[in-house]
């Protein structure tokens, strides 16, 4: 007689060799899916310089990319005006007419901060169409050809303004398309993403929208994702799904990239009405807005997926008739070897329901067979809960201890050399499940543990299908398809392998699904939150208990010695993933160590105050490395003094004064010294700078009204004041302020500007090898401030 607790797959594998059979293929079957799953997500073989003349290649981009990326171009720089000087010879070249929108542009989203400030950019954006033969509309390809302060931007973003040239070269060189295709290589997206801002809002070729497709990187290496769409992107979802040779890209990745305090161009699009898609390589993430952003840190690979994907949109877009894409609603999408599967998204509630009452069923018929009862049902339900919780707090935990051992990793978005630091977290989240699995299997029957991971993902279902409906198939797919597995195994033969098949049928769905989340989530979130990735990791170990099962020995039955012995086997894979763990990291340690190639990360500033000739070094290191310790000592607060770098915790310390001219502010009209005043100045840098501020001292007078640069821009209902201008052209920015001085007396404003690089300051010492510069946009600032009383 079977034991009441053997799902029928294990009746039919009672025997133990025909068992470790089934474990040995099913197993396997599994990790070929897993496989194909991950190359799947490879970026493609880059194309030589000779490819024929109809495709994109990498070489011949990477040219252009070596070009702009020779040096650092922020923007308004003379090393941006080269980069846009080649950006307009080459689309010249290809017999297109270039143009350059030089104006100002204001923040994207608003020409004002909510905060009470204002941020402005003066831009030079290239724009030149390829005009359609029959145009329903326009595609804009968008990349941003500035680079920040302290690199030479070879990946972020010098990689997708020349995949845009090289496109460009492509589609000249073949039939004209349909529609309008228009190149913009934006400028100042570090600063403010002014340059797109500027663009959609302004420009004439802007004024009736269309589809935008914007490359970015945030890395240098990985899959190009495409992460962000225009909202209600059925109709677009399904022209990337049908025409992008490499298609990548996840409804899930929609909704995390909405957590993220991340934006890109592509913000400033959407925000004037434009449609579209975003895409990104994310990988290699260390190297992100650093010196080491390199035409050379450039993954050609990644490089060739980005203009492969854009150059094949570009003309299935340039193809259709724009004004009859479906705008429908979202759609849910995912890749899987071979292409992009996609559904719209109103299935996503029925079926989180059929997902949940297909577990119902599993659990109601598994009852019935004598397989569990609902007690243990109702205990395995609470005991899934364990591994779930356990492995993400346990991959936390490692991380933090890792940090501690090395602390330059905290201001690294990812280690420069991540991959055993993953595959740790990985072998945690497997040690934790196998070691759960070993303890619970006896007294609570496979059975019901799996009909209970089967229950959780149905019913996390539920609140993704609520918060993030974009992510809800990875769980309810996964429980759907197990559950459906089990019924199936329920309804055939109790000896048939059909049961064997179909369990592990049920699990690949979860592993097709999950695992290429796992692996993208890594370099999305970065080490800090690998704990999601172990999260998501051990939904696939339940999604896959019914297989993982096979590798115990039969349920019940055993008693004495035997059962000890059953016991000890099961144990093997939790301590073999346990020890993984550990190997992985100190692994881990041991290959991604700081040198010069791969320096540890250190922030720092200088900050005159003209007014009392006196300096500061600034580092944003909340545990200073010894380089940066011999600049600064205590917390700071400086946002009084320097309103730009805001309220993040500084550390300073006490610096030479500099012979560092402030910058001028002259007054050119003034209404009056009594009652409501109208001021217009002039904001004079005295030196090359990167930006210059102004604020109002709000103690001496309330803003009532700004006008910068002959733009008008929005004054927040607090009463502080500031306006932030980026790449001042050399005769200064005009400002004109309407103000309610307090009291009816003077008005104190307070100018500043900042410049970029440490070098030739008093007291500075160049970084020696193996320290670095962080990627943050106020790395090696230099500010210098004066208060002017009107
Ligand atoms: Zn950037």
């Amino acid at each position: 007689m079977p034991t009441p607790l053997q799902p029928p797959a294990e009746r039919a594998l009672a025997r133990p060799r025909r068992r470790r059979l089934a474990a040995v293929a099913a197993l396997g079957a599994l990790l070929a899916v897993g496989a194909a799953a991950l190359l799947g997500l490879r970026p493609p073989a880059p194309l030589r310089a000779d490819a024929p003349v109809e495709a994109f290649s990498a070489e011949r981009a990477y040219t252009h990319l070596e070009t702009i990326a020779a040096q650092t171009h922020v923007a308004g720089s003379p090393a941006a005006e080269r980069a846009r000087r080649h950006i307009e010879e080459a689309l010249r070249k290809l017999g297109l007419t270039p143009e350059t929108q030089d104006t100002v542009g204001g923040e994207a989203g608003q020409l004002s901060g909510g905060a009470g400030g204002a941020t402005l950019a003066r831009v030079r954006n290239v724009v030149a169409r390829l005009p359609g033969t029959a145009p329903t509309g326009r595609i804009f390809l968008v990349a941003h050809y500035d680079s920040v302060q302290v690199g030479p931007g070879g990946n972020d973003d010098a990689a997708g303004t020349s995949a845009i040239l090289e496109v460009a070269r492509a589609l000249t060189a073949g039939p004209r398309p349909r529609n309008d295709i228009v190149f913009v290589l934006t400028d100042a997206e570090e600063a403010c993403l002014c340059g797109a801002a500027a663009f959609a809002a302004d420009h004439p070729l802007a004024a009736d929208g269309g589809v935008v497709l914007n490359l970015e990187a945030r890395g240098s290496s990985g899959p190009v994702i495409m992460f962000e769409t225009s909202r209600r992107n059925a109709g677009l979802v399904d022209v990337f799904g049908r025409a992008a040779p490499h298609p990548v890209g996840t409804s899930f990745a929609v909704e995390i990239y909405r957590l993220l305090p991340n934006d890109t161009d592509f913000t400033a699009f959407l925000d004037n009405g434009f449609t579209g898609l975003n895409s990104a390589y994310i990988d290699g993430a260390a190297l992100y807005h650093t010196p080491l952003d390199t035409p050379a840190a450039v993954h050609r690979g990644s490089l060739q997926q980005h203009g492969d994907n854009t150059l094949a949109l570009a003309r299935e877009f340039g193809a259709v008739d724009l004004a009859g894409l479906p705008a429908g609603g979202d759609a849910t999408y995912f890749p899987v070897p071979g292409g992009l599967v996609r559904y719209p998204g109103w299935l996503t509630w029925p079926l989180t329901v059929l997902a949940l009452l297909a577990v119902a069923a599993l659990g109601w018929l598994s009852r019935r067979r004598g397989y569990l009862s609902w007690p243990r049902l109702g205990a395995g339900l609470g005991l899934v809960l364990v591994p779930l919780l356990v492995a993400p707090a346990g991959a936390y935990l490692l991380w933090a201890a890792v940090t501690t051992i090395r602390p330059g990793y905290a201001t690294l978005l990812d280690p420069y050399r991540p991959l055993w630091y993953r595959l740790a977290v990985l072998a945690l989240a497997a040690a934790v499940l196998f070691g759960w699995y070993a303890l619970t299997r006896r007294r609570t029957g496979p059975a019901a543990l799996a009909v209970a991971g089967l229950g959780w993902l149905a019913v996390l279902g539920v609140p993704l299908a609520l918060l993030a409906p974009g992510g809800a198939y990875l769980t309810t797919l996964p429980a759907l398809a197990g559950a459906v597995a089990g019924l199936t195994a329920l309804a055939v033969r109790a000896e048939s392998p059909v049961a064997v098949v179909a369990v592990t049928a049920g699990a690949a769905v979860g592993v097709l699904l999950l695992l290429p989340t796992v692996v993208l989530l890594f370099p999305a979130l970065g080490m800090a939150m690998g704990a999601v990735a172990a999260l998501v990791a051990v939904l696939l170990g339940l999604a896959a208990l019914p297989v993982l099962d096979l590798l115990h020995p039969a349920a019940g039955g055993q008693r004495g010695m035997a059962a000890l012995r059953a016991r000890r086997a099961a144990a093997v894979p939790a301590l073999a993933a346990a020890l993984g763990t550990v190997i992985c990291a100190g692994v881990g340690l041991a290959v991604d160590r700081f040198d010069a190639a791969h320096p540890v990360p250190t922030h720092l500033m200088y900050a005159l105050d003209a007014d009392t000739g006196t300096a500061r070094w600034l580092s944003a290191e909340t545990d200073p490395q010894p380089w940066t310790d011999r600049y600064v000592d205590g917390p700071a607060r400086v946002g009084g003094q320097f309103p730009l770098l805001g309220g993040e915790p500084l550390r300073a310390g006490p610096a030479q004064p500099a012979a560092l001219p402030p910058p001028r502010l002259d007054l050119l009209t003034d209404t009056g010294p009594a009652g409501p005043r109208t001021l217009r100045v002039r904001l004079l840098p005295q030196r090359p700078v990167r930006l210059a501020t102004l604020g109002v001292d709000p103690a001496t007078a309330t803003v009532r009204g700004a006008t910068v640069a002959g733009r008008p821009v929005e004054v927040g209902a607090g009463t502080d004041f500031s306006v932030v201008f980026h790449a001042p052209p050399p005769e200064g920015i005009e400002i004109e302020l309407r103000v309610e001085p307090v009291g009816g007396g003077a008005v104190r404003l307070r100018a500043t500007d900042g410049s970029d690089g440490l070098t030739g300051l008093p007291g500075f010492r160049p970084r020696p090898p193996g320290v670095g510069v962080v990627g943050a946009h106020d790395s090696e600032l230099v500010l210098v401030t004066r208060t002017y009383t009107l």
